[in-house]
């Protein structure tokens, strides 16, 4: 392709044709989007033959890194064996089976049965439709509603989007479903009231969670969902305590627990799943994507529990579930993900990340002596910068000043890319990073948040 087409050429028929997602059509329109034609382990090259350190892995995803000829073997060679096969009813494909098995052994607990998607928000969808068809099928009709956090992210379907509580990603152009979607807060210490412990922070939390339960009414509410660690809504860590409390009061309740591991999981924080290794809960369903595949093909999976498998599939109902995909279990997308999920095994990668993490974490904290830097925070290979105006007061920046993009736009310049999510800065790396790739990461990245104030004073707005 850029062979073919120059970078100029690229930019007008990428204005001209794809929406992007989440783009400001204005700005879209007068500065483009970067066009990227390579990628080899942790950096990508554009088509003017530029490299950049990409520090967010795509975007979460890049796990093993990005060119690796042993993957495209494995994807080609599918594609030639099987490139599709229908999934439904009576016929299978032998990824899929094996993939499906395999992810049985890797996660906690019972959960033991697997729906495949094609990405994460139609796998969010789709656990939203298995619950409600295990809650009907045991006779629980009323158990419907949901609860999930502020400033959770669970995908861009109708369902998955109204599930999430980023207020930036709810505009008045869109309509939500909210008649059975409730959110509460979001578990972030750092904005808690002045003054609050964290341990009554915690039990605020905790209160909060169950007051919900009761006013909406344990016999309405179905599942509760939570990312282990918030992901897109700025890398929240929760309280110590917090996932253990939430699901014991779930358990209480007859509430399913969903964790939400698209990002978390396939070594991002050092294991093969976040909840019940870094955790300590075995939630009743697992939902992930991103680095299932690292990226290399798209994929999502409802990883759930027996006890709600032996309910949907109780002998003697004769019961369909009537959900499913053209391609769930995709042939090549899980042929793609075996192979991943063998690298990471073969290259002990998750050992690696617990080895590299806390030096990542370290080496980014230092960025907190930056007068804009209110705090940095994050566990393992997930981290996010968060600027603000005022670092005693915590107040932000006005959002049309556009901080985060600022610096990742100087990041960018120096050969680095960090993810702008309006006042924050989030990175993800592939867990193949070095030692020196995270200096060569923090050193830049402090070099564009210095050049970001240098610009803030210029134009009087500190
Ligand atoms: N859940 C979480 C926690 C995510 O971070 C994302 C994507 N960033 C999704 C769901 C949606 O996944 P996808 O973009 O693959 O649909």
């Amino acid at each position: 392709m850029s062979s073919r087409y120059d970078t100029a050429e690229l930019n007008r028929l990428d204005k001209q044709h794809f929406t992007h997602p989440w783009t400001i059509f204005d700005v879209f329109q007068e500065q483009g989007a970067l066009p990227i034609s390579r990628g080899d382990g942790c950096y990508i090259e554009d088509s003017n033959g530029r490299r950049y350190l990409d520090a967010v892995g795509g975007l979460w995803c890049t796990n093993i890194g990005l060119g690796r000829s042993e993957m495209a073997d494995a994807i080609a060679e599918q594609c030639r064996k099987l490139a599709f096969a229908n999934p439904f009813v009576d016929m299978t494909n032998v990824p899929a089976t094996l993939l499906a098995a395999k992810l049985a052994e890797l996660a906690p607990g019972d959960l033991n049965h697997v729906l495949f998607s094609c990405g994460g928000s139609t796998a969010v969808d789709s656990s939203y439709r298995l619950i409600q068809f295990y809650q009907n099928c045991r006779g629980k009709h009323t158990k419907k509603h949901v609860i999930s956090r502020k400033n959770s992210y669970h995908g861009s379907t109708y369902l998955s989007m109204s599930i999430g509580g980023k207020a930036g990603d709810h505009p008045p152009e869109f309509d939500f479903i909210s008649d059975f979607i409730h959110h509460i807060s979001c578990p972030n210490y750092y904005r808690a009231p002045a003054g609050m412990a964290e341990p009554e922070y915690l039990q605020f939390l905790l209160d909060e969670l169950e007051q919900t339960i009761l006013r909406v009414g344990p016999d309405n509410v179905a599942a509760f969902y939570a990312e282990p660690v918030l992901g897109a809504g700025g890398v929240i860590v929760p309280p110590a305590g917090y996932h253990q409390g939430t699901f014991d009061i779930c358990r209480k309740y007859d509430v399913l627990y969903i964790s939400d591991e698209v990002v978390t999981a396939f070594g991002r924080l050092g294991h093969w799943f976040a909840s019940k290794d870094v955790f300590g809960i075995e939630p009743d369903m697992i939902i992930t994507a991103k680095g299932l595949t690292s990226g290399y093909q798209p994929l999502g999976a409802c990883i759930y529990s027996d006890r709600i498998h032996q309910v949907i599939s109780e002998p003697g109902h004769g019961r369909c579930f009537a959900h499913g995909f053209t391609y769930s279990g995709h042939p090549v997308a899980c042929a793609a993900a075996l192979k991943n999920i063998e690298i990471l095994q073969r290259e002990q990668l998750l050992n690696r990340v617990q080895q590299l993490g806390p030096y990542f974490q370290q080496q980014m904290k230092t960025l907190e002596d930056l007068p804009i830097v209110g705090q940095v925070r994050g566990m393992q290979l997930m981290v996010c910068v968060e600027n603000v105006r005022c670092k005693k007061t915590k107040a932000l920046f006005p959002e049309e000043l556009d901080i985060g993009k600022r610096i990742a736009d100087h990041a960018e310049t120096l050969g680095l890319i960090v993810r702008p999510i309006v006042h924050l800065n989030v990175m993800s790396p592939p867990l193949t990073i070095s030692r020196s790739q995270i200096d060569d990461i923090v050193a830049t990245l402090r070099k564009a948040i210095e050049l970001t104030i240098n610009d803030l004073y210029a134009e009087g707005h500190l």
